[in-house]
């Protein structure tokens, strides 16, 4: 008999249309869907309004596959971080982060990621694997029952979900896509496209692709005023240059749910904080203003780790850098540190990956051509006494 299939991994039409195989009405699917993702159930039995007949058939079909969370940490400011076992050696994070006003889980969508941005420590592991819907919504699912239970509250935790944890989502767009319609979904978590946004590295197809899809809000990894800096922070640059990736944030806002793009620059000291390349960046964003692109900055404090060789950017410098985008008259904001004390901050969600593969192995190769260059280049050393 064929394996259960992970009925997480289905947007609601997904469902209707499988459970039309079994003879089933659209409206059952709805039911299901609903007993899933509203209520958190996960045993058919519990789903106390289907026809026992239809309870029957799911199951030995089909399951509702959540992740096994393999450990929780909690900051003394409040911000939670699961670790999540995806199989094969591999584990990924997600953070919830509670704010007066809203609560946001940051999610993964992949296990690792092939970008290799420098001051990412995911970038550093190399990339597994994709994750697959199901893998991603369970993240989204075991969070937000798993807080309504601890909370004992009927209310919906988690008010925003932002694709920010480790990976490229936009180089996994066939998982990712139903996920993010689940999410918005009435029947499912019903919540707007203003408050799920997509944060990508650049991938410049796949932000049309979006636009036409499902647009949401959406968050653009930047770190650099231009090209030759961008390419060495953020290695996809070399493949998709800013003049694309800008224009294509100006063309992704005629479909946004919000009118401005969110363009995270982390600034790392003595790298890409200079007063200097502020000014750089506001003429940048000036000149691209006239195409139609409306930005707001979020500046993001490095969080080192010590693969990077990185330092984080000191406080006036990041005061003198904010106050030049903000005269400018580029909304600003300095994004404050969350989850520091268990590593849950912006670029530190590392999880565990067992097969580093490509990422590392070229780091690898990268490391070895550099050392015999090195010993080609000394005088031969001489000869001991
Ligand atoms: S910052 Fe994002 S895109 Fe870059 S390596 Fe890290 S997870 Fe990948």
């Amino acid at each position: 008999m064929a394996a259960p299939l992970n009925l997480l991994d289905f947007d609601r039409q997904a469902l209707s249309a499988w459970c039309g195989q079994l003879g089933e009405k659209p409206f059952r699917a709805t039911q299901l869907f609903r007993w899933m993702h509203q209520r958190g159930a996960g045993d058919f039995g519990q789903m106390s309004d289907l026809a026992k007949p239809l309870r029957e058939k799911l199951t030995g079909r089909a399951q509702v596959c959540a992740l096994p969370a393999l450990g929780e940490q909690a900051s003394s400011d409040g911000t939670v971080k699961w670790l999540f076992d995806v199989g094969g050696g591999n584990a990924v994070e997600s953070v919830f982060i509670p704010e007066d006003d809203r609560g946001t889980l940051c999610v993964s969508s992949q296990a690792g990621c092939a970008v290799g941005c420098r001051f990412c420590a995911t970038g550093h592991q190399g990339f597994a694997r994709n994750l697959t819907t199901g893998e991603i919504l369970a993240q989204l699912w075991f969070a937000e029952h798993t807080l309504r239970r601890r909370f004992n509250s009927q209310e919906r935790m988690i008010s925003n979900v932002v694709l920010m944890g480790m990976g490229e989502p936009l180089h996994n767009y066939g998982a990712l896509l139903p996920a993010l319609r689940v999410r918005l979904d009435d029947h499912g978590y019903g919540r707007s496209r203003r408050r799920l946004t997509v944060s990508t590295s650049g991938v410049v197809p796949m932000i049309d692709r979006l636009a036409a899809d499902c647009p949401v809000a959406l968050a653009v990894s930047l770190h650099a005023p231009g090209d030759a800096l961008r390419d060495q922070l953020v290695p996809l640059n070399r493949k998709y240059p800013l003049a694309e990736l800008l224009a294509a944030c100006a063309r992704y806002l005629d479909a946004a749910p919000r009118d401005f793009i969110t363009f995270e620059y982390c600034l790392l000291g003595g790298v890409n904080d200079a007063p200097e390349q502020a000014q750089t960046l506001v003429r940048l964003m000036q000149t691209y203003r006239a195409e139609g692109l409306r930005a707001k900055f979020n500046l993001i404090g490095f969080n080192p780790f010590p693969a990077s060789g990185l330092v984080r950017a000191a406080p006036e410098r990041v005061r003198a850098f904010a106050a030049i985008l903000s005269d400018a008259g580029i909304v600003t904001t300095v994004r404050k540190t969350r989850g520091d004390d268990i590593a849950a901050a912006c670029g530190q969600l590392a999880g565990d990956v067992q097969d580093r593969t490509r990422a590392r192995e070229r780091m690898a190769r990268r490391r070895a051509a550099a050392a015999v260059a090195f010993h080609r280049k000394q005088p031969a050393a001489a000869a001991p006494a």
